[in-house]
């Protein structure tokens, strides 16, 4: 539970602050950048939120920290909302797509989300694509919109509380074999380099680099849940494809970024960093750009002398 008497200087004056047991997993300005943002090694509330909906965003953003570094005062405490999560994205015909919240430190505050839809015999075939931190109350939310049928891990680091949540709901859970140590009792592995379609408009696109097992997913043929692989970046704008946060091999993770050009994203929901929404065709002059960047930076390390 986040303490007054840790509240960082940062914080504007006002009932919502953020104390110094933040990590800075970012959590919280993804979620609601109109009041947090980063401050260098941690966050900050920029701007107290004003009138009922922004109080509720704030809220949800203090819910979803994985570390309880939010605070406010007892009686906002007292309006947090029962049903801010899952928190709808974006409604498609093929289903709707929701923010799990909920982040666990497990994952470093990694966001998972939810796609619910129905089968032609109109049963529930939800999907969660990584996992939020064991929540009772989430659990009940998920329960409503119809539970869990697959659960797909994006890599090695965003597994959290899998096992909890595929045991609630009898879910089964797909992770890729070069990451499946993570993840051991996942029922299914994935293989290799080629697309699987577990459903038409269901598609997991293996994309080592940031690990070994590192996977997208594709949702009718236009969300894109990338894991860590990739994110949209605001300074400047843009998807970031990450030799810092490469933990495994960076010529890999850049063949992967390659082998997501021919796709036309509207949206990119990621594990970490900011989600954004793209015009027709944008999706492939971004990833270019992303690329001339990256590609100008490999080169400028093998000039002098290769990997580090
Ligand atoms: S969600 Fe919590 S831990 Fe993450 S950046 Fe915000 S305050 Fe820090």
């Amino acid at each position: 539970m986040a303490r007054p008497q840790q509240r960082l200087a940062a914080n504007a004056a006002g009932p919502f602050y953020v104390d110094r047991t933040c990590i800075d997993c970012g959590t919280c300005w993804q979620f609601d950048p109109a009041h947090f943002a980063p401050t260098g090694r941690t966050s900050h509330v920029w701007a107290q939120p004003q009138g009922e909906g922004e109080i509720r965003a704030a809220l949800l953003a203090l819910q979803a920290c994985p570390v309880a570094a939010i605070g406010t005062a007892r009686e906002l405490l007292a309006q947090s909302p029962a049903d801010g999560f899952p928190a709808l994205i974006t409604s498609l015909p093929e289903g709707e797509v929701h923010y799990g919240g909920w982040a666990s430190r497990k994952s470093f505050g990694a966001s998972s989300w939810l796609i619910t839809r129905r089968q032609a015999d109109g049963r529930h075939d939800n999907v969660l694509i990584d996992s939020p931190r064991w929540s009772g109350a989430l659990a009940r939310r998920i329960e409503a919109l119809g539970g869990v049928r697959r659960i797909l891990l994006s890599h090695r680091d965003d597994v959290a509380d899998h096992g909890a949540w595929a045991q609630r709901f009898g879910a089964e859970r797909w992770i890729h074999a070069a990451d499946a140590d993570a993840a051991p009792d996942a029922e299914h592995r994935i293989e290799g380099l080629e697309p699987v379609a577990l459903e038409d408009d269901l598609l997991v696109l293996p994309v080592p680099g940031h690990t070994a097992g590192s996977v997208a997913v594709l949702f009718a043929g236009q969300v894109l849940f990338s894991g860590d692989h990739l994110w949209w970046g605001v300074e400047p704008p843009g998807v970031v494809a990450s030799r810092r946060y490469c933990w495994w091999n960076w010529q890999e993770q850049v063949r992967s970024v390659q082998r997501l050009l021919d796709l036309d994203v509207r949206w990119l929901l990621p594990g970490h960093g900011r989600w954004h929404h793209f015009a027709p065709g944008e999706w492939r002059r971004e990833l270019e750009a992303t690329l001339a960047r990256v590609g100008a930076r490999v080169g400028a390390r093998e000039d002098r002398g290769g990997e580090p």
